[in-house]
């Protein structure tokens, strides 16, 4: 008996669900919403199934730039529409994001963060996550997120002296590489990828100035578009973007891109995509159903 409803509760709950991409997917043909779905390092075999999902579903994509346009009413609202973008520039996005927005002609935007491409080694985090693993600190990734930069920094430092790990981003040269189809749009993620609302008022700007200037340098076009590292940001992130000539951000705050959105482009909702998790349940988290309680 319990067996049997432990079933029926998944069942009764796969059809909830379902009910609610279908309601997902009319608001999107009526042109209520746009979706907005973000990855970081997916497989080849995830990120497909998720543009196969969209395309089969009638979904156009468009780019952080249609936005732009949309926002200056000088596009329509859009009907069917869904964004993909992506964050840190991992390595493996070449072969399994670029070569399938190349293949499948969709746009995609990836929001590198240009230490991690200059300098050899990984991501700040993974050092941290080593470093715990072999109890060369207690803290985790998730405690240092909440220090003050300045002490995140000095920890790091000292792991790094300690631990060496391969290259986790990709290359300038490859970034420059994918960079120069028109379905591969680049975005910045900052310089060091810190949590902004833990930085001083100088490296916060110097995060956000300084990253752009390099990109623009690399790939030698205006790069317009950011993501929020953590998705961490205060009022004077927003000044700074502006200030610098970003012409929106993206948040990892959940929810769907409304009419209302587009009077503030800097605070852009954005649904993730996990990489641990059945597609089942990825097809209901890219479509919001799954986040349904806080969205609507
Ligand atoms: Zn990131």
């Amino acid at each position: 008996m319990i067996a049997r409803n432990m079933v029926a509760t998944l069942v009764a709950a796969a059809m909830l669900l379902n009910g609610k991409v279908r309601t997902v997917r009319r608001k999107a043909e009526e042109g209520e919403i746009i979706l907005s779905v973000y990855f970081h390092s997916p497989s080849k075999k995830l990120f497909t199934g998720c543009v196969k999902w969209f395309l089969k579903n009638g979904f156009t994509f468009i780019t952080a730039s249609d936005l732009e346009q949309i926002a200056s009413r000088e596009k329509p609202f859009p009907k069917s529409a869904v964004l993909f973008t992506v964050d840190d520039g991992w390595q493996s996005n070449k072969e399994n994001i670029a070569a399938v927005a190349n293949e499948y002609k969709i746009p995609v935007t990836i929001f590198a963060s240009t230490a991690p491409i200059e300098k050899d080694g990984a991501y700040w985090w993974s050092y941290i996550a080593k470093a715990k693993e072999q109890g060369l600190i207690t803290q985790s990734v998730g405690e240092l997120k909440k220090l003050p930069n300045e002490e995140r920094i000095k920890i790091l430092s000292s792991i790094k002296e300690k631990l060496s790990l391969p290259r986790e981003a990709l290359t300038k040269k490859e970034l420059q590489q994918i960079a120069q189809t028109p379905y591969v749009h680049i975005g910045s993620h900052t310089v060091t990828h810190p949590i902004l609302s833990k930085c001083n008022d100088d490296t916060a700007a110097y995060e956000l100035s300084t990253s752009k200037k390099q990109l623009e340098e690399w790939l030698g076009k205006p790069v317009d578009h950011f993501a929020y590292p953590n998705g961490n940001y205060t009022p004077r992130e927003i000044r700074n973007l502006k200030k610098d000539g970003y012409k929106l951000a993206f948040t990892t705050q959940p929810g769907y891109i409304t009419r209302s959105h587009l009077d503030n482009l800097y605070e852009l909702p954005r649904f993730d995509v996990l990489e641990d998790v059945s597609f089942a349940e990825n097809i209901t988290r890219m479509t919001g159903a799954w986040f349904a309680k806080k969205v609507f």
